[in-house]
């Protein structure tokens, strides 16, 4: 069957990939020179199920509004006149109260754990490197406070099937050892050893390439301007270069996918939510984390990419607007050091801006729409690298008319 997927992010490449193997005639269009080069770019490098638990919980709203008003605070809002930001905090709002949220949580730690599997397959049948660190994911609290917290919302999702440990300081320390200077400040964490970290956008070019030279197409340097549709399907993908035809779509642009949605009369709530990373030369590879580590006070998360850091936190709500914030990078990194001092050559950092595609209750939106083949894989927030190749998977079969091996109760767009 001849399938477009519209977008080459992670999470359309990841569909691509699985709807190759599939033997299906795959063309892939993005507006950027090559795959992976927008908010798949320079993420956190995270592929984290213990990262489950949405934004929208019930801690949110008092953490919230403590942060109002600080310019060096994780989260951000322009509060303006944008209909779709108020729409989308009442939203947010509501999946904050605790039964929505427990909900969402652990429909996306199925979802991830799904992806371990998947990951892995793909990783042995293609062979693409990503300067993987199997080792692991380690959160970090510092006050008696946020560890319980943590803790509470880690046994829902170790009854929900997630493997993850409780540990002191010292053996916070004893995994991590780059942790040493900092032993006295921590008051314990949390270890995922079914985590890993990765270059999110070695994994997309690297698999990108794969697919092209297996023989899928790829329409680079050509935007989208809107989608034709008749009779309840979709007839065409109308691009500055001309139309492009086939009997499937799959719909994976991120924060932008709204846009392209909306004149089709489908509303989806995503909104982008900015997000800074600093990229940073390993200066003493002794004082550098090999696990990747999540600091729960300063909402920030560090991997190890090669012979570099990555440093990534912050939300800011501002629309679309990708303008990097001198500040706010800075705070991210300067967390990061604090952690890990004398790690980094700080002077070689390289800051990035991405538009995390946000859900108001942090689940992904995969399944179909009212036109009978047009697929969406989108929204998936704080988390599209841990799930790309579930997300790609179940897409790709319900664009097949394949029934997924994984339930998809929830994951569709008629739950808004
Ligand atoms: C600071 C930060 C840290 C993060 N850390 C992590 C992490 O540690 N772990 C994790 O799992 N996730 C993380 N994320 C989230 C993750 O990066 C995203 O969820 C993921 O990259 C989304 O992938 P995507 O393919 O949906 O979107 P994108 O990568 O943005 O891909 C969408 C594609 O669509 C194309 N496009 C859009 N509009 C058009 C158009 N009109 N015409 C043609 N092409 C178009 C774009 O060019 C783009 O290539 C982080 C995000 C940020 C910002």
């Amino acid at each position: 069957m001849k399938i477009v997927v519209l977008g080459a992010g992670v999470i359309g490449v990841t569909t691509a990939y699985h709807l190759l193997r599939d033997g299906h005639e795959v063309t892939l269009i993005d507006r950027q020179p090559g795959p992976g080069l927008e908010t798949s770019f320079a993420n956190g490098g995270q592929v984290s199920a213990s990262h489950a638990t949405p934004w929208s919980n019930p801690s949110a709203p008092r953490q919230f509004l403590s942060w109002l008003g600080r310019a060096d605070a994780p989260l951000a809002i322009h509060f303006g006149t944008d209909p779709a930001l108020w729409r989308f905090l009442f939203r947010f709002l509501a999946n904050c109260r605790a039964g929505p949220s427990k909900a969402n949580a652990a429909m996306v730690l199925r979802l991830a754990l799904y992806n371990r599997g998947l990951l892995a397959d793909i990783r042995a049948q293609t062979g693409v490197e990503f300067a993987a660190e199997d080792r692991g994911i380690l959160h970090l609290y510092r006050s008696e406070r946020e560890m319980r917290r943590a803790m509470d919302a880690a046994d829902h999702l170790r009854r929900e099937g997630l493997e993850i440990e409780d540990l002191n300081a010292a053996a916070c320390v004893a995994l991590e050892p780059a942790l040493e200077p900092r032993r006295s400040t921590l008051v314990g964490g949390l270890f995922s050893p079914g985590d890993l970290s990765g270059d999110a956008h070695a994994f997309t070019h690297g698999l990108a390439q794969y697919c092209a030279d297996a023989g899928v197409q790829f329409e680079l340097e050509n935007p989208i301007t809107r989608l034709a549709h008749s009779g309840g399907r979709i007839t065409g993908v109308m691009t500055e270069r001309g139309v492009i035809t086939a009997e499937r779509y799959v719909l994976a642009l991120g924060s932008y996918s709204p846009l392209m949605l909306e004149p089709l009369g489908i509303r989806i709530p995503i909104y982008p939510a900015k997000g800074y990373s600093a990229t940073v030369p390993i200066a003493n590879a002794k004082g550098a984390p090999r696990i990747s580590v999540t600091d729960d006070q300063h909402k920030i998360v560090i991997a190890r990419l090669g012979d570099k850091l990555r440093i990534a936190g912050t939300a800011e709500f501002d629309g679309y607007n990708t303008d990097l914030d001198p500040r706010r990078a800075r705070a991210a990194l300067d967390a990061g050091a604090a952690l890990f001092p004398d790690a980094m050559d700080l002077e070689g950092a390289e800051f990035w801006a991405g538009l995390r595609p946000l859900t108001p209750d942090g689940v992904p939106v995969i399944g179909r729409t009212p036109f009978s083949n047009l697929i969406l894989n989108t929204g998936h927030g704080t988390l599209g690298w841990t799930l790309a190749c579930a997300s790609g998977r179940i897409a790709a079969d319900l664009a097949t008319d394949r029934e997924p091996e994984h339930d998809i109760s929830g994951l569709g767009m008629e739950r808004f």
